[in-house]
């Protein structure tokens, strides 16, 4: 049976208005940072969405939670469109979507204890209180793996890996059903990486909640993902399941990518070749004509600069945009 979905992104843009003229401002151009993505989350499901920095992913996963309201496009949860939503409506909602962020030390506050942090999401929907308040903090902290004495602790006082399990047990806290990884590993050891891994997979397991785990790492992704979305310059270049993206990439630039990541077994990597890309991202800015790959692309043919290829099935729910495959639009 179809796993039930959670979220449902449809065509979905950011699009940044520059601005300019003091007296009468007048739009003159606009930053394309998301430009028609289409994705969908399943429960229990983590999908990997991967990409140089700068490609977009951070700001669809805020589109995702209306931190930024969208250009266009949808952003279905729980058969509601968040994106025709006012911040009111969307209160009850956010209860049931969560973030962990980058960087555990500048996303908790040095003045809270473990227990405010940890604790906060309840005060703020007023869940609980008293003494039910902090039996659920020292729940959620033994759930992370955390000692609850450590509740009276300030950031401070915990490890990187010990903070990041903070950002987590937040996240937890009102039982949500989809959370949005925001490359919550870059800060962390590799040791620590591995260690918020096995907590994170642990978690979905027991609660069947469902990541969208955004990375620029792909060796990160390939452990924690079910599938895998590769997103170049503010649009989706690639999507499959895990070990089929990884065995097969057909899209150049994920093939480029995957060039790059070091095999652990040193006869594989012995013949490693390594696609070097030409150049640097375009600007969103004005991104290329066609499709928005071709100045960079080794296998770029002469239709590349004029037609843009749209994502379309290349078989068994592996999907590509690139005109080799012969998914293109006018
Ligand atoms: Fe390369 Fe052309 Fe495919 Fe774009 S459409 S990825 S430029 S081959």
């Amino acid at each position: 049976m179809a796993k039930e979905v959670v979220l449902e992104i449809n065509n979905l843009t950011k699009y940044f208005p520059i601005v300019k003229g003091f007296l009468r401002p007048k739009v003159v151009a606009e930053v394309k940072a998301v430009d028609g993505v289409t994705l969908s989350v399943h429960k229990g499901e983590t999908v990997g969405l991967v990409g140089e920095s700068g490609c977009g992913k951070t700001t669809l996963g805020k589109c995702v939670l209306q931190l930024y309201r969208p250009t266009s496009g949808e952003v279905m949860f729980e058969g509601q469109d968040l994106t025709r939503m006012t911040d009111k409506e969307l209160r009850p909602l956010r209860q049931k979507m969560q973030i962990i962020f980058q960087d555990p030390y500048d996303s908790l506050n040095p003045r809270f204890t473990a227990l405010d942090i940890v604790g906060e999401p309840l005060r703020i929907h007023n869940i609980s209180q008293g003494k039910e308040y902090r039996d659920r903090v020292a729940e959620l902290l033994d759930l992370v793996g955390l000692a609850p004495y450590m509740a009276d602790r300030y950031p401070h006082e915990f490890s990187g890996g010990q903070r990041q399990r903070l950002g987590v047990a937040r996240a937890l806290a009102l039982q949500p059903k989809f959370i949005m990884c925001d490359e919550p590993l870059s800060a962390l050891d590799v040791s620590i990486q591995a260690q918020i891994i096995n907590l994170l997979d642990d978690l979905q397991e027991k609660f069947g909640v469902a990541y969208l785990f955004i990375s620029h790492d792909l060796s990160v992704v390939r452990h924690i993902s079910d599938r895998v979305a590769v997103m170049y310059l503010g649009r989706i270049a690639e999507i499959s399941n895990r070990d089929e993206l990884y065995k097969e990439p057909l899209h150049p630039y994920t093939q480029a990518l995957l060039s790059a990541v070091p095999i652990p077994d040193p006869e594989v990597e012995m013949k490693r070749q390594v696609i070097v890309l030409k150049g640097e991202v375009p600007s969103p800015l004005n991104p290329p004509t066609g499709c928005v790959f071709h100045p960079r692309c080794y296998k770029a043919f002469k239709d590349c600069p004029a037609v843009t290829p749209i994502l379309a099935d290349a078989g068994g729910g592996h999907q590509v945009a690139c005109l080799l495959y012969k998914t293109s639009r006018p």
